[in-house]
């Protein structure tokens, strides 16, 4: 059922010339933006409220950090905000990859809507369902979940969806990268044909498209342009790693901590375990840090969550899995520890900071291995290279020799080994930024100095054994 579409393409920093008050949105949800302290709309929001109050379909791609999320809830609360939901039968549905993104969705709702009297659950792992289903009972206008858990709970006759007025659909290319494409699929059939369909996506795949033009008509599309989303707001930066050694890249991160200005960062490992791994290493450094993958309990992760949003941890160690659809917005720094192996998660990365037109920065390590991922993110972003930085005597930093081991790993030892011998960083520019002029660095001896203004030499932790006891 494939459909013309208004193609347009805006940058996610193109000024937007008009206020929320001319979008024809309730007062009242007019009143909780102006207390949130929002006056215009972003782009994405700009085009797509309008279209979605008058019932039309639309595709939105952009990453997070657009207010792409305001895009489909201020609309889709301002036509609920008359009627009322018959029990078990929610009236817009907003089915998100994560339960992170699902909780910061509702976050949203309940913002937006605070002088609204509008009802919202929740249907995530982690949240108790009987008290879910209380609200069910009584009437939702707007059911909140994970794909799983809505068939689930439809799967037992807890809900209908026959009374589905709006299907939301976030994060679509995360559904296709979690397998939830064929429930995705399952839930567009089991809505009226009639409802009307805010769909998003980052990127998209053929897969992606292929589910638009089956079940969105006539769509309004809105992408907003990704180059210059990583271009202007992020400034992104490399470390050339001369291993891929655990060890030295737990240094290296703590170098980049130390040595930059950092309010709060997120760092991302490729896997649960390094997270684990690297959140520890950082801790017993005294740095403030805490890890947050699937494997850990979701109440320790809301709480996990709380602590960075209130600056009670400084460093947040994550998974691109959790992490996705964080909503942070003052994180000043995004560490890619790894080269991510899908080069869309390196832009969902750094989308975690610089959101909503602040500045951020972002560094990642890149070994001889990560070279053929590191290509296709260039490819990605429309980019010849990323600015290094160059560390001097990382080459000394010292290593783990093999004390994690991983299967399943793209840094075997043998290749390692291999790697170890091509020591220094390959090129180093000259004209380097602020991050690169520092003057720490580590001496020969393995000690981290820093000149200061009157030319003595700071320590940093003391020399390097007794500095990585632990870790
Ligand atoms: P999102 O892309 O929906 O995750 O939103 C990114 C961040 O921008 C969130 O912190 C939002 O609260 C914030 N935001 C959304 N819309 C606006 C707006 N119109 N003005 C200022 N900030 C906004």
């Amino acid at each position: 059922m494939s459909s013309k579409k208004e193609n347009q393409e805006i940058d996610a920093d193109t000024k937007v010339d008009i206020k929320f008050s001319q979008l024809g949105l309730d007062d009242r949800i007019l009143k909780a933006l102006g207390d949130l302290g929002y006056e215009k709309p972003t782009p994405i929001q700009a085009k797509a409220i309008p279209a979605a109050i008058k019932q039309r379909d639309v595709l939105g791609i952009a990453q997070t950090g657009t207010g792409k999320t305001g895009a489909f809830t201020l609309p889709t609360m301002h036509k609920l905000a008359s009627g009322r939901a018959r029990a078990r039968m929610p009236r817009c549905l907003i089915v998100c990859p994560t339960r992170e993104l699902a909780a910061q969705v509702a976050e949203n709702v309940e913002q937006y809507g605070k002088y609204l009297k509008l009802e919202m659950a929740l249907l995530i792992g982690g949240v108790s369902f009987a008290e879910q289903d209380k609200k069910l009972m009584r009437g939702v206008d707007i059911l909140i979940a994970t794909p799983g858990r809505l068939l689930d709970q439809f799967d037992r006759g807890k809900i209908l969806m026959t009374g589905v007025q709006t299907l939301v659909v976030d994060e679509a290319d995360r559904m296709l990268d979690m397998g939830f494409i064929p429930d995705i699929e399952r839930i567009f059939q089991l809505t009226p044909f009639t409802r009307q369909v805010l769909f998003f996506s980052a990127t998209m795949p053929n897969e992606i498209k292929r589910l638009v033009d089956q079940f969105l008509h006539q769509p309004l599309t809105i992408q907003i342009a990704r180059k210059n989303m990583t271009a202007k707001t992020v400034k992104q930066y490399i470390v050339r790693m001369p291993s891929s050694d655990p060890k030295q890249k737990r240094t290296t991160l703590r170098w980049l901590i130390e040595n930059n200005e950092v309010d709060n960062g997120i760092v991302f490992c490729n896997r649960k375990k390094d997270v684990d791994i690297v959140a520890k290493s950082l801790s017993v450094h005294k740095i403030s840090s805490a890890p947050i993958h699937g494997d850990l309990p979701q109440s320790l992760r809301t709480e996990t969550l709380e602590k960075f949003k209130n600056g009670d941890i400084k460093i947040l160690v994550a998974s691109d899995v959790a992490a996705r659809g964080l909503d942070v917005p003052t994180v000043s720094h995004v560490f890619n520890y790894d080269v991510p192996n899908h080069s869309e998660d390196y832009v969902h990365r750094i989308g975690r900071t610089g959101r909503a037109g602040r500045k951020g920065e972002t560094v990642m390590l890149v070994s001889r291995l990560d070279e053929k991922n590191y290509d296709e993110i260039l490819e990605l972003i429309n980019a010849k290279s990323i600015e290094e930085i160059e560390i001097k005597g990382i080459e000394n930093f010292p290593k783990d020799g093999g004390k994690y081991k991983r299967s399943n790993s793209h840094t075997a030892p043998r290749k390692e080994k291999r790697d170890n011998r091509k020591k220094a960083p390959k090129r180093i520019k000259e004209n380097t930024t602020a991050t690169t002029n520092n003057k720490k660095e580590l001496n020969q001896n393995g000690k981290v100095e820093s000149t200061n203004k009157s030319g003595e030499t700071e320590g940093f932790g003391g020399n390097i054994p007794a500095f990585f006891k632990v870790l």
